[in-house]
């Protein structure tokens, strides 16, 4: 079964981080991060709906620009999430430039602003309309973790400790409710709009054992209307596919508890994009930065039994360790003795 969404990093490891996550069956996607984004053509730029920043260190948020370039004009609304501060950082960002004949332009651009606190989601919109001031700020309740909650979608956070704090990232494909087509052949039901509408009634409640539809069957009498259990319909009939998992963590300290918190959000992750910016002996040098060395972003895996591990914002210093990088993490992810799930490096 295909994934409903395909994520792959904007630069090599050894650029700024980011991941550009598309959906299959629709002109759109999401980022990760928004640092040198210069890789992402503008066509795939004018995909994105909803962008998750991790933080604003520069390697994280400088892209900022290039996105706003891309998009402006377009009659286009963009989502944006970031910790603590982070709308006084778009605010700024924003002031940055001359915006004195933007009312000309009708629907040139709106950013929704969401910034993430334990307790709470602040939001604010800056129109281009209203020369970027802030408007409709205000605040939502926040279950401490989900974002975005749609019908094939959900994105899920954690506040990780970088000396700031930066947030780990979880997308989730919900289960998909697939028909089995032999099976339809089999019990002579011929395909048409009340598929769909069957398919609707199993996603929004279980149906109850009196309820029925009508059906069109084909066989050699003919075509005709029919009646039918969706109970029934439903156990011959419906495939459930789980969804994929993809999480994404970066910038953050190796401790206890921060690594619950991440452990709690990555777990069972199909795809664990994790940073391992430092070589193994580095522990020092990872925890003064706030930073994971490569065995500590395996070790994450592991814990969280993901399905593969990909590291990614390496150190320049390590520029010709790049291997080393990739079998650390490997290694602490799958100790060779007990053979392990499958990795990717
Ligand atoms: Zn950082
Ligand atoms: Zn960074």
């Amino acid at each position: 079964m295909k994934t409903l969404l395909q994520a792959r990093l904007v630069n090599n490891p050894l650029g700024d981080p980011g991941l550009f996550v598309e959906f299959r069956y629709e002109k759109r996607a999401l980022l990760i991060d928004l640092g040198d984004i210069h890789r992402l053509p503008p066509a795939r730029l004018l995909r994105v709906t909803d962008v998750f920043v991790t933080h604003t260190h520069m390697d994280h948020f400088i892209g900022f620009d290039r996105l706003l370039r891309v998009v402006f004009g377009q009659g286009k609304t963009i989502r944006l999430y970031g910790p603590v501060n982070f709308i006084e950082n778009v605010k700024g960002k924003l002031a940055g430039f001359t915006w004195n004949l933007v009312d000309r332009y009708e629907e040139s651009v709106n950013l929704e602003v969401t910034e993430v606190h334990p307790d709470r989601l602040l939001k604010a919109t800056f129109r281009a309309i209203d020369r970027f001031q802030p408007s409709n700020q205000h605040e939502l309740s926040f279950d401490g973790k989900t974002l975005l909650d749609e019908e094939t979608i959900k994105v899920e956070t954690a506040i990780l400790e970088h000396r700031v704090p930066c947030l780990g990232y979880a997308m989730i494909e919900k289960p998909r409710i697939n028909i089995d087509k032999e099976k339809l052949d089999v019990l002579n039901l011929h395909p048409g709009p009340w598929l769909s509408k069957f398919k609707q009634m199993i996603q929004e409640n279980e149906p109850g054992e009196a309820e029925t539809l009508e059906v069109m069957i084909c066989d050699e009498q003919g075509r005709r209307s029919e009646h039918r259990s969706v109970e029934e319909l439903k156990r011959e009939l419906v495939v459930i596919t789980e969804g994929q998992k993809i999480a994404y963590i970066t910038d953050t300290v190796y401790n206890e508890e921060n690594s619950e918190r991440i452990v709690n959000l990555v777990r069972g992750a199909d795809r664990f994009f994790c940073e391992s910016p430092f070589l193994a002996e580095e522990t020092e040098r990872a925890r003064d930065r706030c930073h994971l060395t490569s065995e500590q972003a395996g070790l994450l895996a592991r814990r969280a039994a993901v399905r593969n591990l990909h590291v990614f914002h390496f150190s320049s210093r390590h520029t010709h360790q790049t291997k080393q990088l990739i079998q650390e993490a490997l290694s602490a992810y799958r100790p060779k003795s007990n053979g392990g799930p499958t990795s990717v490096g």
